[in-house]
């Protein structure tokens, strides 16, 4: 496992010892979004029938500032593919989501990460579901493995159990773990572990960065994550999903919108939660919360969009390609201060 591209780039541990490292995420929301991918099963089909979309994302990534291209297979497991009655597309899908990042990483000098995710059918105590849920990191685990991913992350995990199966799968790899779980409105897992108790597990267990992703948007993840960082020793992650979160609706599942009250589904997720998107200023300042208190992976997960990137990544003191257009309003025609904005035009703007 020594080659050129090992000697001259950092691995993942080498990079969270110099500083944060940024991983974007959310490809199935912005897929949705597009018009590529269907909300309610959200099955990345999208590799297979449009990977120039897949492609694409992954690079306005990059370009905004994320040091890790994600393969895109969360959800591209064998439980989800058995409910669309698609099993024979698991592995060309698997194989095209990592082809394609792949491509994109090398090419960008970038860390490649395999990815691992919720099964939906891990039940805990259920020694057959742990067999099949085994099984299911096992044939993912292998075709990350042969695309040559820098590390293999496993996320969004109800059962923290079931966060350790994917972590005893990642480590027989030898390959660097991340490994985050998803903390909805009880505040702790389906286990009833604390995110910190379930994160010294995980880290005792051997995995090399533990915290959360999904679920909770900035405000209600960055209160979990001090007692997180207390509790281990190791690198610690955060990403939260991009929307606005509060004590008493915690994760954007449990949002409701008074101004909307006629929505099909009776709540804004997963669909119509556009009203409660964080600006690139909220995620700014989580990144800059987060990183103080000692968070070194950093990243956004479902509904981040590239302004958020761009924006965390310069909280964190770096200036990515997109950064040439960040927002410079002195010339604009009616705010704009510059001497060659006409006087009048800058009159008006109090009329605006
Ligand atoms: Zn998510």
């Amino acid at each position: 496992m020594t080659n050129a591209s090992q000697q001259t780039t950092p691995g993942l541990l080498e990079r969270l010892e110099q500083g944060p490292v940024i991983c974007a995420e959310g490809y199935l929301f912005e897929c949705e979004r597009r018009g590529y991918l269907q909300a309610g099963a959200f099955v990345p089909e999208v590799v297979l029938e449009n990977p120039e979309i897949v492609e694409g994302l992954h690079r306005e990534f990059v370009h905004a500032g994320s040091d890790v291209v994600e393969a895109f297979t969360y959800y591209a497991h064998r439980e989800k593919l058995r409910l669309i009655g698609k099993e024979e597309l698991l592995e060309p899908m698997n194989r095209q989501a990592l082809a394609i990042a792949r491509d994109v990483a090398r090419d960008t000098n970038t860390l490649l990460a395999g990815d691992l995710s919720n099964t939906n059918l891990f039940v805990p105590g259920d020694e057959s579901t742990k067999t099949a849920t085994r099984s299911m990191f096992e044939e993912q685990t292998a075709w990350a493995v042969d695309a040559e991913v820098d590390f293999i992350v496993a996320e969004t995990f109800s059962h923290g159990e079931e966060a350790l199966l994917a972590l005893e799968v990642i480590k027989a790899t030898g390959l660097p773990s991340v490994v985050t779980m998803a903390i909805h409105k009880t505040g702790v897992t389906s286990d009833g572990w604390t995110p910190a108790e379930t994160c010294r597990r995980l880290q005792d267990a051997g995995a090399d960065v533990v915290g959360l992703n999904c679920a909770r948007g900035p405000r209600t993840m960055l209160p979990l994550l001090q007692a997180i960082r207390d509790a281990v020793s190791v690198q610690v992650a955060a990403l939260p999903v991009p929307y606005r979160t509060y004590a008493h609706e915690p994760t954007f599942q449990s949002l409701t919108d008074p101004a909307y009250p006629n929505l099909p589904e009776g709540r804004p997720f997963p669909e119509a939660l556009d009203p409660f998107t964080c600006n690139r200023y909220e995620i700014a300042d989580f990144a800059r919360d987060a990183y103080a208190i000692g968070v070194n992976y950093l990243g956004v997960c479902c509904g981040a969009g590239p302004q958020h990137i761009r924006a965390m990544a310069e909280a964190l003191g770096r200036t990515p390609p997109a950064s040439r257009f960040t927002t410079d309003m002195s010339k604009h025609a009616f705010f704009g201060t510059d001497a060659r904005v006409h006087k009048e035009y800058q009159e008006l703007a109090a009329e605006l």
